[in-house]
């Protein structure tokens, strides 16, 4: 993280932070050290690093009395690489005073508000851009929120949950490093294992002065304190108490809203998605079964369409479907809408009757995940047992790697193949006719006029109508 100011003479920010601009110092943490420089100390401008060097050996010892987690994912995970709730601890801990807003060399200049820009190159922002904007403009900041793609290589796989974050204003620097201190960790989508009941003291004592009327303050909570109902309940009652306007109760609904994303050029899984969805609404499916539903991304998308009153989703990975249970938030469904909603774990390739009984079943970007050889059993499971009405198959189009720039064999590692236009056409016709369905093919995504779009898709009806 770096943070700069251009308040004339800018080299006071050393005096405001109590860190010397011409040295370099290094702070132990229980997870690893952190460094303190000034990469430029003019009296024009001073900008001030931070840089957090995470020990994962460290880490994980530190944390282990605390959680019994002997996973891999102990040792490796984003923690080295990203600003997370680590550096939001390391920051608090090394600028402690600058915080508490004591300046005696210049408390006046403590006490104002200065031109302040931060930047944090690699920030885990959950909710996607769209919430750090939502989080830091109330505060008086400028935010851009530039989303990383998730490899340069790939563009149509989308962003990353990684954007490069940079705030602007005329802040106060103990504001401004307190707001950082509560709502890093609020990005975060790391779980907060050092959580107790001093929790909230501590958010209550870094929250003085924006927390209170902050638009968003019981997202904030929520997030802050994991979601313990318990610690945002006394939270919100001490806010309550200090006289701020807090009135609303827990609200489950304010994450909800953030996973709309805004308008801009749609990828193409977001085509593919919107394309699948049409259809079905189009096909009047009231059931819909999502089958390799990965993280429930689509299955999200499908439940605020009211037209369909059973969803399902499936996957033979539990760990997506772990992700997606937490992505639809099924832990906190009314009774009603948990009765609409459900996933479960299955394999494609064994007959399953929980696969039966819908008007519509999604393969979207599931076949190609399957081997060649098992290939049959998936068609035997879902067009010769399940038979639901419909069935919406999308997959790449491999006539359009082409296209991609650098792609050298396929368009994601797990591919066991990739059908040329008149593969999946073959391949369609022959399973259309095989199990009695009318079969019609459709592009997704921009179309080139010799090789086509990138997905193909291929609509199924069941023969005979009656679902
Ligand atoms: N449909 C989602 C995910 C596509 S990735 C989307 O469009 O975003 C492919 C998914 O298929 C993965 O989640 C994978 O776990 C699942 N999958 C692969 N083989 C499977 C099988 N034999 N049975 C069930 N799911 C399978």
């Amino acid at each position: 993280m770096t943070l700069a100011t251009t308040h004339e003479p800018a080299t006071d920010l050393g005096f405001l932070l109590h860190k010397h601009p011409d040295r370099v110092q290094v702070f132990q943490q229980s997870f690893g050290n952190v460094t303190v420089f000034y990469p430029e100390a003019t009296e024009a401008r001073c900008t001030v690093a931070l840089m957090l060097e995470v020990d994962p050996v460290r880490l994980a010892r530190s944390r282990a009395k605390n959680t019994p987690d002997f996973s891999l994912a102990q040792y490796v995970n984003d923690r080295s690489y990203a600003a997370s709730s680590l550096l939001a601890v390391a920051m608090a801990d090394v600028f402690s005073t600058a915080r508490s807003g004591r300046c005696d060399a210049r408390q006046e200049l403590a006490d104002s508000v200065i031109p302040l820009e931060i930047v944090l190159p690699v920030l885990p922002c959950r909710g996607g851009a769209d919430i750090a904007h939502r989080l830091f403009e109330p505060l008086g900041w400028v935010v851009d929120a530039e989303p990383i793609p998730l490899d340069d290589a790939f563009p149509d796989w989308g962003h990353s949950r990684y954007v490069r974050l940079r705030l602007s204003g005329l802040v106060r620097l103990a504001d401004a490093l307190n707001q950082l201190y509560v709502l890093l960790p609020v990005l975060d989508e790391s779980k907060h294992y050092w959580q107790g009941p001093d929790e909230v003291d501590k958010l209550m004592r870094s929250g003085q002065g924006w927390l209170a009327s902050h638009p968003d303050v019981n997202l904030i909570m929520q997030r802050y304190l994991g979601r313990h109902g318990e610690l945002t309940r006394a939270a919100l009652a001490r806010l309550a108490e200090l006289g701020d306007d807090v009135e609303e109760a827990i609200e489950p609904a304010a994450d909800e809203e953030l996973r709309q994303p805004k308008q801009q050029r749609l990828s193409l899984s977001q085509e593919r998605h919107e394309a699948v969805h049409r259809v079905l609404l189009d096909l009047r499916a009231r059931s819909v079964i999502d089958l390799g539903c990965g993280t429930g991304q689509f299955l999200d998308r499908l439940i605020m369409s009211p037209q369909f009153t059973r969803i399902a989703g499936s996957d033979v990975s539990t760990r997506s479907l772990r992700n997606a249970a937490r992505r639809l938030h099924l832990d906190r469904m009314s009774e009603r809408q948990s009765a609409r909603v459900s996933l479960f774990h299955g394999a494609l390739t064994y007959e399953d009757e929980r696969y039966a009984g819908f008007d519509a079943a999604v393969l979207m970007e599931v076949v190609e995940h399957v081997d060649p050889s098992r290939l049959v059993a998936l068609e035997h499971v879902v067009f010769g047992a399940a038979q639901p009405g419909a069935v919406v198959v999308t997959t790449p189009n491999r006539e359009c790697n082409a296209l991609y720039d650098g792609l050298v064999g396929m368009r994601h590692p797990d591919h066991r193949f990739e059908w040329t236009r008149q593969e999946f056409a073959d391949w369609s016709d022959r399973v259309a006719v095989t199990y009695g369905y009318v079969v019609e093919r459709r592009g997704v995504g921009d179309l080139d006029a010799t090789l086509g779009t990138p997905t193909q898709m291929a609509i199924f009806e069941r023969k005979g109508g009656g679902r």
